[in-house]
């Protein structure tokens, strides 16, 4: 019974853990966001998003958006 409740609380504090520390977005070395933009689109991107395949400029997120480019909607990218 006591083992059985000290159980629960080692999972529940790993769903706490896990729910409340989400996978932060890919940083670079100098802490800068590096997002993705193609050579055509007007849309910047996370690693890994379906729309890279044809082309793919890595970016910081700062840059990104001083140039004009949007955050996808499919990929949901970080934002400034
Ligand atoms: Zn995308």
């Amino acid at each position: 019974m006591n083992r059985a409740r000290k159980f629960c609380t080692v999972i529940f504090s790993l769903v706490f853990i896990v729910a409340f520390n989400p996978p932060l977005p890919v940083s670079a070395a100098d802490g800068t966001t590096v997002v993705y933009v193609t050579k055509t689109g007007e849309k910047y991107h996370s690693e890994g998003c379906k729309y890279l395949k044809k082309s793919k400029i890595e970016k910081s997120l700062e840059d990104a958006v001083a140039e004009g480019y949007e955050p996808c909607s499919k990929c949901s990218p970080p934002e400034l």
